[in-house]
């Protein structure tokens, strides 16, 4: 109750807080407390009842003397007393139900009846208040299931089938704000899920895409403008089916495709399944190029890349003269990368009047890209969308990753057959999200359907992204956690529910500070809008929002802010400076970055020694520029070359790229992993304890073992070796020379300076300051050096949790400065 009389604001900026908290990067403890908050909660009221009712005969037995009472007061008292009992047995009950529940989900029969006999006793008359709020938190619960029409009948056994499954007070109450967003297919005209989809050929779901009544208007159309924006409901076949219309059309001879995605998962997963429609093998005809990782041939006519590839490909070949078409998929997604590929295609376009253009994105903002390329036509597919009931939370959810669990069961025995999509920020929250649903599911065994979970992210190897496009058996539900990957990049079908918490990680930029974070905020209603969308694919959907209708109003912005404009431009100016584009405050952004943080760049260029003095690109610079890096992390691997320790620096940045997710601390052997993790610790810093780390593995023969005994990542580890043989590779084309430094680490350390001198702390009272904002920063706690406080050190990144903590850090020795950044530190002197 206490969650329904606060007011939405409230709670709402409690629930800002705990994300907020929730970013604290001893995140390994978090799904502890998250699984323990809500039952001590619900715990802790059951027992303040029950005090204040004891309290409360004593209260009264002490005032009656038993003489001088009526007749009404001693009957009340009576009542009272038979409450407490009936009270404690509950809880009784409760308890060792709670304890059973550890091991099996079961509720034997008579506890049940006690259960109803309390439910229909006690609150009629506990101060009637109460009474009326559950009566009416159970009608909400199972009206707001789309229960309307069901007789009271169906609704009691609704009521019976949720017991089994969940607390009551566990449920989620859901509102129906009866608003529907519109579909252009209505429930009837379509048979809900029809199971014949899976066995359709390939060639018949080609057909049945929306995109495919227009296969011919929009060949025309294409063959007509150079420019064309493309505008279709997501899985209306835009990403898929073009390039293979464009690929089948023979009076195109068209030659190379190239189809920039914003994701990495998107791409790959895009290519296979495109490679699938045609028949060909993946890395022939059609493949795809990501970021350390390129799957194409002389063969290949289609390309699927990340946009930040297809940027890439400018510095090799600066107006794509081999290509014949570029798409710029998912426009509406304003990536950085696709920002830039706008002002660049649109310059090229105008003097290559051969290439063409098609800029493709969900219905959102295509007016703009029209206007920015010229007024170019934009071409319709009509979406094809069964009607989305969108229901929302009656009061805030505190803890939305519970919430989310909560409402799968919730889902999955009160609903109609049709798979869940859950939207999460990121692998951490999705993974703990997949296993507290396992946990519930295997306690509940056969009480409850078959529950296929399946987590999506970047990361995700990709035989298990493939996985969340089979085919649910049948009798199961499947339900997908992802990160927004599904809003629009990624089509599941027979997806009918969707659950959104409404958050989303995004990355963000302080030009003050110069630094760069990926914190969880609150989506967009658009991206809100293009979730529920999601759940109308296959038949009518629902979509449960875990946050108020006040929310969505007043606390979520209208759209989502373009990448550029929250982000570090350094490498943007890179690219565009060594592209040949030398005046970049009157490049034509679509949205120009704040003037601020561009100069805040090109100052820490110059700083880098990538940019001369009068702004032009250095031979340092021109090599920083062909690694896919962080300014800062190319330039401290090109030092290792000067100070001859490249085989180590490129581990540590390699290490470094993997992030966080190197130490693997499981909630049952905390002790265990923290002593493994200390075994590892060498003097000088954590970017030491990395390459130790490392180097290790590699001793073990790359040992899958040897991780497991070790408390370390496997996959991390092997992203991590992925990464350092890229590196390795693109040494060469830069000519460095990958040699060892045999003496001590100091080779090392300095390397790492010379990169990230702009990250220097000096011990002070109470704390660290930053040297170059005077800012207060503490060593994380997970930090090797956490003990040792050294007065000079660099750290490689600041996060901002209930302090400002700088994570990874190396010991230096300030002389050092002025040997590796001599042109930045001695114009500070
Ligand atoms: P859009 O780009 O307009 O959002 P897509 O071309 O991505 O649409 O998707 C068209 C259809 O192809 C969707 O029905 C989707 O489910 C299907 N599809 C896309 N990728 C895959 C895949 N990897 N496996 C199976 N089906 C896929
Ligand atoms: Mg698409």
């Amino acid at each position: 109750r206490n969650i329904a009389e606060r007011t939405d604001k409230k709670a709402y900026e409690e629930a800002q807080k705990r994300l907020k908290m929730a970013e604290d990067d001893q995140r390994n403890m978090l799904p502890e407390l998250r699984k323990r908050s809500r039952y001590d909660y619900l715990k802790k009221r059951e027992e303040e009842k029950l005090e204040d009712l004891e309290a409360e005969i004593k209260d009264e037995e002490y005032l009656f003397a038993s003489d001088n009472m009526t007749e009404r007061e001693r009957k009340d008292l009576e009542y009272k007393r038979k409450l407490r009992d009936l009270a404690k047995e509950y809880k009784k009950a409760g308890a060792k139900e709670h304890e059973e529940r550890k091991n099996r989900y079961y509720m034997p029969e008579e506890k049940r009846s006690k259960r109803d006999l309390e439910l229909e006793e006690t609150p009629l008359e506990l101060g009637g208040e109460q009474g009326r709020w559950e009566e009416e938190r159970l009608r909400t619960a199972a009206l707001s299931f789309g229960a309307k029409r069901e007789r009271e009948l169906g609704v009691r056994q609704e009521q019976e089938r949720y017991q089994l499954i969940l607390e009551e007070e566990e449920m989620i109450d859901f509102v129906s704000t009866a608003i529907t967003m519109k579909g252009t297919l209505s429930e009837k005209s379509h048979p809900p899920l029809s199971a014949d989809l899976k066995k359709q050929s390939i060639q018949e779901v080609r057909r049945s895409l929306p995109i495919f009544p227009f296969r011919e208007d929009l060949l025309r159309a294409i063959t007509q403008h150079q420019i064309l924006v493309i505008e279709g409901e997501t899985g209306s076949g835009k990403t898929t089916q073009i390039p293979q219309y464009l690929m089948e059309d023979v009076s195109l001879k068209l030659l190379l495709i190239r189809s920039g995605l914003p994701r990495r998962v998107a791409a790959m997963s895009v290519a296979a399944r495109v490679a699938e429609e045609t028949g060909v093998k993946l890395g022939n005809e059609v493949g795809y190029s990501i970021r350390f990782e390129d799957c194409t041939s002389e063969r290949t006519v289609l390309k699927y890349m990340t946009d930040g590839m297809l940027l890439r490909e400018f510095l090799t070949e600066p107006d794509l003269a081999s290509y014949s078409v570029v798409i710029i998929d998912e426009a509406h997604e304003r990536t950085l990368h696709t920002d830039i590929l706008f002002g660049l295609i649109k310059d090229i376009a105008r003097f290559r009047s051969d290439l063409k253009v098609l800029v493709a994105s969900a219905t959102l903002d295509t007016e703009r890209f029209s206007c920015f390329f010229d007024d170019a036509p934009v071409f319709r597919i009509p979406g094809r969308r069964f009607p989305v009931d969108i229901f929302y939370t009656k009061a805030p959810e505190a803890d939305y990753l519970e919430a989310c669990v909560v409402s799968v069961l919730q889902i999955h025995v009160t609903q109609a057959p049709g798979d869940c999509l859950v939207f999460l920020t990121g692998q951490e929250e999705i993974e703990a999200c997949c296993e507290m649903l396992q946990e519930r599911c295997r306690r509940l065994g056969s009480k409850i359907a078959e529950l296929v979970v399946l987590p999506i992210y970047a990361n995700l190897p990709s035989d298990m992204q493939a996985k969340i496009f089979s085919p649910t058996p049948p009798g199961a539900r499947k339900v997908v956690v992802a990160t927004n990957i599904a809003e629009t990049s990624l089509t599941i079908d027979g997806i009918i529910y969707v659950i959104d918490p409404g958050f989303c990680k995004q990355k963000s930029y302080n030009a003050r500070t110069g630094m760069e974070s990926l914190i969880v905020t609150p989506c967009s209603r658009a991206s809100a809008n293009q979730r529920a969308g999601r759940a109308g694919r296959v038949a009518a959907g629902k979509c449960f929002r875990l946050y108020t209708a006040w929310a969505f109003k007043h606390e979520m912005e209208e759209t989502t802010i373009p990448e550029i404009q929250r982000t570090n431009l350094g490498n943007v100016v890179l690219l565009l400076k060594s592209l040949g584009i030398n005046d970049l405050i009157h490049f034509d952004f679509m949205d120009p970055p704040p003037h601020e943080t561009l100069v805040l760049a090109l100052e820490q260029l110059y700083a880098l020694g990538a940019l001369n003095h009068l702004g032009e690109l250095t031979k340092m610079g021109r090599r920083m520029a062909e690694l896919p890096v962080d300014p800062m992390l190319s330039k401290m691997i090109l030092a290792s070359e000067q100070y001859k320790c490249s085989e180590e620096v490129l581990t540590i940045a390699a290490m470094l790229s993997v992030n966080n997710s190197i130490f693997y601390r499981p909630k049952d052997k905390v002790v265990h992993a923290d002593n493994a993790r200390m075994n590892f610790t060498v003097p000088g810093g954590d970017h030491l304890v990395l390459l130790n780390v490392y180097n290790q593995w590699v001793e073990s023969g790359f040992s899958t073992q040897w991780c497991y005994e070790n408390f370390i990542q496997f996959r991390s580890m092997r992203r991590a070796r992925d990464v350092r043989d890229q590196l390795e590779g693109l040494m060469e084309r830069i000519e460095v020379e990958v040699v060892s430094s045999l003496e001590d680490s100091v080779p090392i350390r300095k390397a790492i300076t010379a990169g990230y001198f702009y990250h220097t702390a000096r011990l002070s009272k109470g704390g660290y300051k930053t040297v170059k904002h005077q800012q207060t920063v503490y060593v994380h706690p997970n930090s090797s050096l956490f003990e040792e406080q050294p007065r000079w050190l660099i750290y490689h990144e600041l996060v901002f949790t209930t302090k400002e903590f700088m994570r990874q850090v190396i010991e230096i020795d300030s002389g050092w400065l002025l040997e590796v950044a001599p042109h930045y530190y001695k114009s500070k002197e």
